[in-house]
């Protein structure tokens, strides 16, 4: 291609928090990125607005009884549409430089999966594809030599001081957690806090799916899992800190006793940029640090009794197999059923942990030979999980 030409990007999860963010970046660059294919889940309004901010090609939508509205709204705009599953794979086989993976869930699992393609750069933001099929995911990155960049801002962090020449020479990958709103709040207490409450996010803007995980800590659990997959470094190797000013996102230690951290303000626009710009930069307008007006940096160690998410997390990572798919697939109905106010916030990790034990008992938790095993095992756990908030 002519060097001149632009890069070609496709979302998946376009109308998201993450996809909001990326939007911004794209639109304050028009010279430089232009877009094949927007997808998204059932915003058909959002989506809409969107694809015709941002010049895509085509604009699908996973849920096909919200096609209808995609297709009045860009009627007249020359933008393709579609919707269903099957057009959104179909749209990942469209040529294109960057595919950004931003769907919430393990939905996105397979169109991450089926975007995976030689000469790409895949910027992953759905951690699920790690948590739950980590082992398959980056064999498949192997096979088809595409680049991954990670965007989840702790990743990005640690892949921007992570010398992978020397990576004999790393002792320790840190991901700093900001504790969420619950930080130094008492387990009685944190049974009754509500979905607004643990909806306020002190320091981030986010979905609300990872919104709640932040606040049980089972996002940083997912984030060592997703660490496990992306640095090659052991389990033992890796380590938490909570850092409530989410100023340090991530550290990596050095045998000769560097700690080498990257810095910034809590934007996402930052490691995404990252991600598009790599191995350049860009300009980006997030609010610059001042560590002089910050003054303090805080850090202390997690409290895996206060925070048991976190603690399943790490058990479900040493167990391997697909214990890692139920633990995020139970998360995701525990976290939706929280949100909807029929389980408590303390029942999100009794629930995980109650499935994970039905399910992982006498080792039946193997290695997943295909993603329709990780998804077989993903629809039990939703199942088992739903069983156990009806008899709540
Ligand atoms: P979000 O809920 O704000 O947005 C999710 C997006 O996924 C939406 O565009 C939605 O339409 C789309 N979607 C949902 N189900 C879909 C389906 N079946 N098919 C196609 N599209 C579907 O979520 P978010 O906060 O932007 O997070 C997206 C992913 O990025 C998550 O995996 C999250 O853990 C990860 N992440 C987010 C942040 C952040 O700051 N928001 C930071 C790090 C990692
Ligand atoms: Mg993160």
């Amino acid at each position: 291609r002519d060097p001149g030409a632009k890069t070609r990007i496709t979302v998946l999860g376009a109308t998201g928090s993450i996809g909001q963010s990326l939007a911004d970046l794209i639109q304050r660059n028009p010279d430089s990125y232009e877009v094949v294919a927007l997808v998204a889940n059932r915003n058909a309004a959002g989506l809409a607005d969107m694809a015709k901010a941002l010049k895509t090609g085509s604009a699908l939508l996973a849920e096909e009884t919200c096609y209808p509205e995609l297709k009045e709204r860009l009627a007249g705009s020359g933008i393709a549409t579609g919707a269903g599953e099957a057009a959104v794979l179909e749209a990942v086989t469209q040529d294109t430089d960057i595919v950004v993976g931003a769907i919430v869930g393990s939905a996105g699992l397979k169109p991450t999966m089926a975007a995976i393609r030689p000469g790409r750069r895949i910027a992953l933001a759905n951690k699920e594809c790690l948590v739950c099929a980590g082992d398959l995911f980056m064999a498949k990155i192997r096979a088809t030599e595409a680049e991954l960049l990670p965007v989840d801002s702790e990743h990005n962090a640690i892949f921007q001081v992570f010398e992978t020449d020397k990576a004999d020479m790393v002792e320790k990958v840190i991901l700093t957690a900001s504790g969420g709103p619950f930080r130094s709040v008492s387990k009685a207490d944190m049974a009754g806090v509500t979905p607004q409450q643990a909806l306020k996010h002190p320091n981030w803007d986010m979905g609300a799916r990872i919104t709640i995980d932040s606040a049980t800590m089972m996002n940083k659990g997912f984030e060592v899992i997703e660490a496990s997959h992306l640095f090659p470094v052991a389990h033992d190797q890796l380590g938490v800190l909570v850092h409530p000013q989410s100023t340090v996102h991530g550290l990596v230690q050095y045998k000769d006793g560097s700690l080498l951290a990257q810095l910034g303000s809590p934007d996402m626009r930052t490691p995404i940029a990252h991600c598009l710009a790599f191995p350049r930069r860009m300009n980006v307008p997030v609010k610059r640090l001042d560590l002089a007006e910050l003054g303090t940096l805080t850090f202390e160690a997690p409290d895996l009794d206060r925070f048991p998410a976190l603690r399943l997390a790490l058990e479900a990572m040493r167990a391997g197999g697909m214990a890692p798919a139920v633990l995020n697939a139970a998360d995701e109905v525990a976290v939706d059923a929280f949100l909807k106010g029929r389980i408590g916030f303390m029942d999100i990790p009794a629930a995980i942990e109650e499935v994970l034990d039905a399910m992982g008992a006498g080792g039946k938790l193997t290695d997943a030979a295909g993603v329709e095993d990780v998804l077989a095992i993903d629809a039990e756990a939703r199942q088992k999980t739903g069983e156990w908030i009806r008899t709540r």
